[in-house]
């Protein structure tokens, strides 16, 4: 028998998932959440981001939540840095994996964090150069608005391609790209995925979609017959962006995982488990509506 395919679902609940909710789940909750995906067979996860309280809330006790679950095994535990200042707080909280963010739309990127992509672009140089200094580390790059931005809707391959070029011309291997608002449908999703993957052979490439438009699934799958292979999705279809007006939550990760589980793609997940822990956020998320 052939090998079986394999492909890797990078759980982004807490991160992605948390940050766009005004109810703030406490520590313990958090905690409890990462550890029962973790118990699903989750490999990969975003737990949350390093920046300021002031933007994004949820994010406030990270280093407790961080330090609730340093002790767990045979997972990638990531967070995400937008730069030096959050850099230098995720290593003094024990975190070894980083992702830093920008939009490939100029717009989009003023408003999240503030920077031209071509001043985050100086940014992520900065940070690599710390992070040479820290051995064990590791640091990836998501590009936000891939797919669509809400401001300035189209963007050109040929841009995406550039911003990708100066990402691996750092030394960055994995870029993750980003459908923030769940404007991709499957045919651009092909289009861009191909040209990357192509152009930029050494770089491993992931796709996070969003189902605004009940796509995300179909993108997933466009992207998996293009030959990506890493994917993030969020339990319960949890998810936002509190800078991209409309978006709508993540592809759900039990959905995921069951579409990959059926065609005989292996994820390593339970599905059960999964269904599981959506009945916990239910709990301690009474009063979010859920994709489960
Ligand atoms: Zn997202």
């Amino acid at each position: 028998m052939p090998p079986k395919e394999r492909v890797k679902i990078v759980e982004v609940g807490p991160r992605d998932g948390l940050q766009n909710l005004s109810v703030h789940v406490d520590t313990r909750g958090k905690i409890s959440l990462i550890k029962q995906l973790a118990a699903c067979g989750i490999r990969e996860m975003q737990i949350g981001s390093f920046v300021s309280p002031k933007a994004i809330p949820q994010f406030k006790d990270i280093r407790e939540v961080i330090a609730g679950i340093l002790d767990l095994k045979g997972i990638t535990l990531t967070a995400m840095v937008p730069n030096l200042q959050g850099l230098r707080d995720a290593l003094k909280s024990g975190i070894r994996n980083l992702v830093f963010f920008f939009s490939v739309s100029r717009l989009h990127n003023l408003h999240n964090v503030k920077q031209t992509p071509e001043e985050s672009i100086e940014s992520l140089k900065i940070i690599k150069r710390e992070l040479s200094f820290n051995p064990d580390t590791d640091i990836s790059v998501a590009l936000a608005t891939v797919f669509g931005c809400p401001f300035e809707l189209q963007v050109k391959v040929e841009d995406i391609l550039r911003y990708v070029e100066a990402v691996a011309a750092i030394g960055v291997g994995r870029v993750t790209l980003c459908d923030t608002v769940g404007f991709g449908n499957p045919k651009l999703v092909e289009q861009i995925t191909r040209a990357c993957m192509e152009k930029f052979p050494e770089i491993h490439f992931g796709v996070h979609f969003h189902n605004t438009r009940g796509l995300g699934l179909a993108n997933t799958l466009k992207a998996y017959e293009t030959g990506i292979r890493s994917f993030e999705s969020s339990i319960g279809g949890l998810g936002g962006c509190p800078f991209a007006p409309g978006a709508s939550g993540n592809v759900a990760t039990e959905d995921m995982v069951f579409m990959f589980n059926e065609m005989a793609v292996e994820t390593g997940i339970s599905v059960q488990k999964l269904l599981d822990v959506t009945l916990y956020l239910q709990d301690i998320l009474p009063d979010v509506s859920l994709n489960i």
